[in-house]
């Protein structure tokens, strides 16, 4: 009876220290929310080798995180959904939700946030944060290229390297960034490449900051701000102007331009050919444009390389026209002036 008692006394000491020690490993591990968009990430389909046909946008955010045990090691998870739905329909309302809270989160008690996203239009979300989002915490957009019920589907091993990074001391002051296909770029210059294949995020000119190594980041420099980077407090704006994309090629003429401006376009990027040209009718109605306060971006569609000084317009320097988009919808929205707008295109500091 005696033996029996000093057992289960033994036992209970055990399960004490034994609860005590993991409590304690647990609160020394950071709070990561998970904020979930939809997208391929979140993709479904009845086949496995399906990776074209399937439904963005289909799982929740629990399932990506039940998908994926490990993540648990690394943080205390938090999911939250804020949309389900394919990128092509990520509106004003949901970028401004993402930044506002992704903001309060990073304020709070939140190591990092990761943004789960579809890839098609990811790059303007993320640069839409990298531009409202001025935190020393970071934020991590990751997405996929195939869907979550396709052969070696790459949204859990994406997913858990973007929790790692948002967890790891040496994100901090690295601003908003990109984790796809191991890689790790900055929102700021990352633009999708390739229609179809993994390897598809890159910044042809600036590069990646770095890569995962057997589950590890690893950055290639010391943290730095991109030269252009400015800021803009979104915190009162409940929406944002309208601003249309025009893509220039042979024979066009002014059609475009005015019918976006007959829709209430507060603003126009035209991607240019080379460094921002295009034909004559089209040039025309820009300069009329330009005459009616309409700010105007020139951007160019080859994909890379730098817009300079224009004659007519505001050349965009190194941005594409979505990236250039998303930066004139935050500078009319928040009241600047044409002047204004050039300094914050093509400024390097
Ligand atoms: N159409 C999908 C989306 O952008 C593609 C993807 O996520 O890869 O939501």
């Amino acid at each position: 009876m005696k033996h029996h008692f000093s057992i289960i006394i033994t036992l209970m000491i055990f399960i004490f220290i034994h609860t005590t020690v993991a409590a304690q490993a647990d609160t020394g591990k950071p709070n990561i929310t998970i904020l979930a968009t939809g997208g391929t990430i979140a993709g479904s389909s009845a086949s496995k080798t399906d990776t074209t046909d399937y439904q963005a946008g289909s799982l929740g955010i629990q399932t990506l995180i039940d998908a994926v045990p490990e993540l648990n090691h690394i943080a205390h998870i938090t999911g939250e959904q804020i949309a389900n739905v394919d990128s092509n329909d990520i509106d004003n309302h949901i970028l401004l939700t993402l930044s506002k809270k992704v903001n309060q989160l990073l304020s709070q008690n939140q190591q990092g946030v990761v943004i789960t996203h579809g890839t098609d239009t990811l790059e303007e979300s993320a640069f839409f944060l990298s531009l409202t989002v001025k935190q020393s915490k970071p934020t991590v957009f990751v997405g996929a290229m195939r869907p979550a019920t396709a052969i070696s589907a790459d949204g859990p091993m994406n997913l858990l390297e973007a929790v790692t990074l948002a967890a790891s001391p040496q994100a901090q002051q690295r601003g908003t960034m990109v984790v796809l296909n191991d890689r790790i770029a900055s929102a700021f210059y990352v633009t999708k490449t390739n229609a179809v294949s993994n390897d598809t995020f890159k910044a042809i000119e600036q590069g990646y900051l770095g890569l995962f190594i057997n589950g590890q980041p690893k950055f290639f420099y010391t943290p730095a701000a991109p030269i252009d980077q400015v800021y803009f407090d979104v915190s009162q704006l409940t929406n944002l102007p309208r601003v249309d994309i025009i893509y220039v090629h042979q024979g066009q003429d002014a059609t475009l331009l005015n019918a976006a401006i007959s829709a209430g376009a507060k603003g126009i990027v035209i991607d240019a050919t080379g460094n921002g040209n295009m034909p004559k009718a089209l040039e025309e109605a820009v300069a009329k444009a330009l005459t009616k306060n309409i700010p105007i971006v020139i951007t160019s569609r080859t994909g890379a390389g730098y817009v300079s000084n224009k004659k007519q317009g505001i050349s965009s320097g190194f941005l594409n026209a979505q990236k250039s988009r998303i930066l004139l919808q935050l500078a009319i929205a928040t009241g600047a002036n044409l002047t204004q707008i050039e300094t914050y295109f093509d400024h390097q500091r």
